[in-house]
Parts: structure tokens; sequence; C-alpha cells
């Protein structure tokens, strides 16, 4: 039994803008876990805004203890083991509990969506990102992403309307928007929402600062779109958000792997909610994980792994936002041969 890893430097082909920080790469760390001679993969992409780097998922995964993970046929008392070694480190307990669903599956000989009695894939398209911009590099994002049905755009800054007009100058495709916690007060942010309620926008996702649960209250009683949480996850469970909020954005980085989301899904739609499959910048381990659970969800937003240049896997493809998993067993995934 073996666990490796190693840091792996995601390329983005554009610099990537949100309401708090601009980057033009990002760091993940890819999870190689062996046993019985079948290698499983798993994968980190660790959020500063929730206090994580790559050094503390390398740390929490030196601190796994790999007779601890004994048979890792039961999933539970794997993330149970997981989370008596240190709370938070939602990416690090990601990439272990991502590679142990694989390995499981590899040796069963089933797809992870089979695994988990899901017989027919068929999932919502995923929208495609579009990161902050000037309005003239927007209108040209957008014509690029002429082949995905719904883009999801970054707002949350003044010029939230500047770029709408220039993406509703190219397109009337749907729109969703996230402003990150961007807009600071109650009366900026119900404005915004009125305005792009006009401009054929779906969704606005977390629209305020993540722990003013009850400006959200407020927000969602007078705004004519669903709002969505993405960043409150992190503060309330699903149970209070549910007074707040139409829907969450589950993201397995940030819930801590499949075995979680699952959970969280159900949670949610038990309440009533939507429920959003989200992700972070990753390669396709992570979307491909995700992926495999898209068809419980009522909207996919798993783009991550088309933002890079350099993914080292394949094995799950986005044609026109339509998800297509491979059918072979685990996460379907393959190192890449140009890696
Ligand atoms: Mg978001």
């Amino acid at each position: 039994m073996k666990l490796d890893y190693r840091r792996y430097d995601l390329r983005l082909k554009h610099t990537f803008t949100i309401s708090r920080s601009s980057r033009d790469t990002v760091p993940v760390i890819i999870v190689n876990f062996e046993k019985d001679g079948i290698v499983a993969y798993g994968e980190a992409s660790p959020n500063v805004r929730y206090g994580e780097s790559i050094e503390t998922v390398e740390k929490f995964l030196d601190s796994i203890e790999l007779e601890r993970l004994g048979n890792p046929s039961s999933l539970e008392k794997v993330n149970e083991y997981f989370d008596s070694i240190a709370p938070g480190n939602p990416s690090a307990k990601c990439a272990v509990d991502i590679a142990m669903h694989d390995w499981i599956c590899k040796k069963l000989r089933v797809p992870l969506y089979r695994f988990f009695g899901i017989i027919k894939h068929k999932a919502p398209i995923s929208s495609f990102t579009i990161g902050m911009d000037t309005p003239d590099r927007i209108v040209q994002k957008v014509k690029e992403a002429t082949n995905y049905p719904i883009l999801k755009i970054k707002v949350g800054f003044p010029g939230d309307e500047e770029i709408i007009k220039a993406a509703r100058s190219v397109t009337g495709k749907p729109l969703r928007v996230d402003a990150n916690e961007g807009w600071k007060s109650r009366g900026e942010a119900l404005d915004k929402i009125r305005w792009l309620a006009t401009q054929n926008v779906e969704l606005v996702e977390q629209p305020m600062p993540a722990e003013q649960i009850e400006d959200a209250r407020w927000l969602r009683a007078k705004a004519k779109l669903p709002i969505i949480a993405d960043e409150a996850m992190a503060y309330h469970d699903v149970s209070e958000l549910s007074t707040a909020y139409d829907g969450i954005n589950v993201k397995l980085q940030k819930s801590g792997g499949l075995f979680k989301a699952r959970k969280l899904i159900h949670e949610a739609h038990e309440l009533k909610m939507k429920v959003m499959l989200g992700c972070m910048i990753e390669t396709s381990v992570g979307i491909a994980a995700a992926a495999h659970l898209s068809a419980l969800v009522d909207w996919n937003d798993l783009d991550g792994n088309v933002l890079v240049s350099n993914d080292p896997f394949d094995g799950i493809k986005n044609e026109d936002g339509n998800l297509i998993l491979s059918d072979d067993t685990g996460l379907g995934v393959k190192a890449a041969s140009q890696s």
C-alpha cells in the first residue's frame, strides 16, 4: 500500500479574475494511492479563501498513517479517520477521498457513477466560466465560448453592468453570474440583481459576504432571481442556508470529497433547495470525480479542466457543455499521453 503525491502547476488559458483575486497559474496536488497493483488518483486544489495552501495539503497528507486507512471499503470510516487527523483541510481530505473512491471502483470494476447507483448518466449541461475583464475582452471571451450554451460570468465590482452589457452585445444565451461576495450592502446587491433580472440572467451566486446570512435572507425575499450559496457553505450548515438561499453550490474541494458532497446534495434536495455542482481550477481527476455526481444536481459548473492548457489527465470530455464520462472503471481518468 502506497500513498504518493506531487505538486503540479496548472496554467490557465486566460488570466482568471474574480472579485478578490487574479491568477495565471494554479498549483494543485495530485495524489496516487496504490494497493493490490491498482493505482488510484485524487486531487487537491487548495483555496486560500479557506486558509489552505499547497503546504497545508502536504502536511495533512504526510500525517496520514497508511495502516489506519486499513480496508478502504468503508468510505464512512475512512472519512471519519481523515476528520480525526485535523479539522478543516477540505481539499486535502478531498484528494484522498477521491483516490479511495477511484480505488474501490477499480477493484469492483465499475465506473464511479454506477457505484453511486446512477444507472444512466444524463447530467444537466455545464456552464462555462468567464472571469472578470474589460468589456472588450469580455466580448472576445464570449465569442471564444460560442460552443458553450450556458455561460457563468464573474461579477461583484463597480463595472458589473458594463461586463454584462458587453456579453449581451454578442450573445443571447442564458447567463449565470457569480459575485463572489463582492456586493457589500443590501441596497447595492438588490439594485444589481434587479438589473440582472432584465438581462436574461438565470441565477446569482454568493451576492454578499458569506457570513451575512441575515442580509442574504433579506435579499432573497426581495430578489427575483434564485440566490445560490457558495462561500457561505463554509459558515453555515445546509439547514441554516435553506432559510436564506434558494440553492447551494457543492464543490468536492470545499466539502471534503465525494462522500461528503453526496450527503450535502441529498440534504439540500430534502430541504427543497436547488443544487449546483461546482469546481475549482482542477485537472480532469477532480472534474471527473464531480462529473460522476453530475446527474444528481440541477445545475453543473464543471469546467475547471477546460480552463487550463496543461491538464496532465484525460478521461472526462466537455463537448459543448455536455459532460461525457468514460465507461472505464473508477474515475475513468488516465495520464494524458503528452504529459
Ligand atoms: Mg462561486
